[in-house]
């Protein structure tokens, strides 16, 4: 399956891609996490990428859609993808129905994950994140590690984004209002776009989405890579 989780900051995109992309046996591409590791590595796109992230601004076009590329040609894809944070602007998604057209395939669902704005900054502000696995993701109020600041899963140092912080958010949530919310209209005029709320446990998000895209019967508790 070739499916397109998109929604505002906060609405759990990664937490749920995450998940999903496992139960599926599908990779989770995140353009966030190619960028975070071509920051790490201190490469010059990353350094090109991080001035745009710390702002709360989108990567360019030309850019993102080059780290795209270079990683859907990995052969892992050929089964199909999860996509989490790309496409992001009308100019990002014409680019992906083009390659996927080009290969003779389409998405197949686009699952639009909900939640009211008012919420988004408690959401992001309590989000903590691992250093060492980039899906262990914790949320100090909603889903709190058992000791403060370690990783349940691996017992890696937990931090906060730098793009988490309350300004830079404020700025994300413009940026999706005006380049990324026409992109769910795109494909929503293409029929693909369910909406699901992001309300509830994590577990509970988890199998509406599968609901949405007809896997709902398997059992989904358990999950938890
Ligand atoms: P994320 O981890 O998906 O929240 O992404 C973190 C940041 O990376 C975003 O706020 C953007 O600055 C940048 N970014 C990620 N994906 C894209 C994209 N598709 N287009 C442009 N910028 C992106």
């Amino acid at each position: 399956m070739r499916i397109l989780l998109i929604g505002l900051p906060g609405a759990g995109k990664g937490t749920q891609a995450g998940r999903l992309a496992a139960h599926l046996s599908i990779p989770h591409i995140s353009t966030g996490d190619l960028f975070r590791e071509h920051i790490d590595q201190g490469t010059e796109l990353g350094q090109n990428a991080h001035t745009h992230i710390q702002a709360g601004l989108l990567v360019p076009d030309e850019v993102t859609i080059g780290v795209f590329e270079e990683r859907l040609v990995r052969p892992d894809t050929e089964r199909g993808f999860l996509l989490d944070g790309f496409p992001r602007s009308l100019a990002q998604a014409h680019a992906l129905d083009g390659i996927l057209a080009g290969s003779g395939t389409r998405l197949d669902a686009v699952l639009d994950l909900e939640i009211p704005e008012g919420q988004v900054v408690r959401r992001i502000a309590g989000r903590r994140l691992c250093r060492q696995g980039r899906e262990h993701i914790f949320h100090i109020d909603f889903s709190p590690p058992e000791v403060a600041g370690v990783c349940d899963l691996c017992g890696g140092e937990l931090y906060q984004r730098e793009d988490d912080r309350e300004a830079t958010v404020r700025k994300r949530l413009e940026v999706y209002r005006s380049e990324t919310a026409p992109v769910v209209d795109h494909y929503q005029a293409q029929g693909l776009v369910t909406t699901i709320s992001a309300h509830g446990r994590v577990q509970e998000v988890l199998s509406r989405a599968l609901d949405a895209i007809g896997q709902g019967q398997t059992d989904a508790t358990g999950m938890s890579s």
